[in-house]
């Protein structure tokens, strides 16, 4: 269907969020009408995923990044929970540890970049680096601003070696974040991911949207494209992001790979007596 591809950042283009809704459904009009389709993405996404693993060329990465709230971590509980964990994993990117902090922004984000046959979820990624960082003023200017060309690189450095990248912005509007935090004070299941400083973030949001829109704008290559998913609805945004993920992985044409054994002789040799 085409809306996907109005969702992907054409490279070099100028990105501005005030022109992405948030709220869009691509016509579809409630959860209900879209679960069997999910449902059908799902099971895709298994089975694909079990090539990828056992076919051990290619690997996935899926960058999300999102405002607080987001959800991020529903996409990765929805969607790519329908894959099997075996050959499967998520890295999270929180605040550098002291090694991590030691060591240049893309150091930890090369570790836990996935090998052949893996798919890694990065939930955050290497892109904090020029957004909370950029945010804040976690480094001067001219140490963040050289960091969209070091991400280019290390991103085409990956792809060179069979890696897919797949980056997604998770959109949602200012008011729906509002909506969601109220929603977390109300259901004691939630509690524990209430922080003060997320209520914080908010006085920054225009930043945000600033540094948002200059890593999709200057980021989104034709190898290791960006995203933006409407994301006000967590049933369009789960759907969206299992079919791009289904369509690329079908684009590899994968193959399980010819036995290495002779199997005519194994069932001869070593099952015939089970008949007899
Ligand atoms: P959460 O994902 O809600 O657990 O929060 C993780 C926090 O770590 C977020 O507030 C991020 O902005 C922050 N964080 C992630 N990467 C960096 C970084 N490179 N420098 C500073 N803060 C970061
Ligand atoms: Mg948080």
């Amino acid at each position: 269907m085409s809306y996907l591809k109005k969702l992907k950042v054409e490279p070099e283009s100028k990105v501005k969020l005030r022109d992405f809704d948030p709220s869009f459904t691509g016509g579809h009009k409630s959860p209900r009408s879209v679960a069997d389709e999910v449902e059908h993405y799902q099971n895709k996404l298994r089975e694909l995923q079990d090539q990828l693993y056992a076919e051990h060329r290619h690997s996935l990465l899926i960058c999300l990044q999102a405002v607080d709230t987001g959800g991020k971590d529903g996409v990765i509980n929805h969607v790519l929970g329908a894959m099997n964990p075996q050959g499967c994993r998520v890295a999270p990117f929180k605040q550098p540890s002291a090694e991590e902090a030691a060591h240049d922004f893309l150091w930890r984000a090369h570790k836990a970049a996935p090998a052949c046959g893996e798919v890694v979820i990065f939930n955050r990624s290497h892109y904090e680096d020029v957004l909370v960082v950029r945010v804040h003023n976690l480094v001067p200017k001219d140490v963040w601003s050289r960091r969209y060309d070091q991400i280019n690189s290390f991103e085409k450095e990956l792809v060179a070696h069979q890696t897919h990248i797949l980056k997604f912005f998770l959109h949602i509007s200012k008011e729906e974040q509002l909506k969601r935090f109220k929603e977390r004070l109300d259901d004691p299941t939630k509690h524990w991911k209430i922080s003060e400083a997320d209520y914080k973030e908010r006085a920054f949001w225009k930043d945000y949207i600033a540094a948002y829109e200059e890593a999709l704008s200057r980021c989104s290559t034709s190898q290791s494209p960006w995203f933006i998913i409407p994301s006000n609805h967590k049933w369009f945004r789960n759907l969206a992001i299992a079919r791009i993920v289904v369509e690329h992985l079908e684009s590899l044409r994968m193959k399980y790979p010819k036995p290495t054994v002779n199997i005519g002789r194994i069932r001869r040799e070593y099952h015939a007596a089970e008949r007899s």
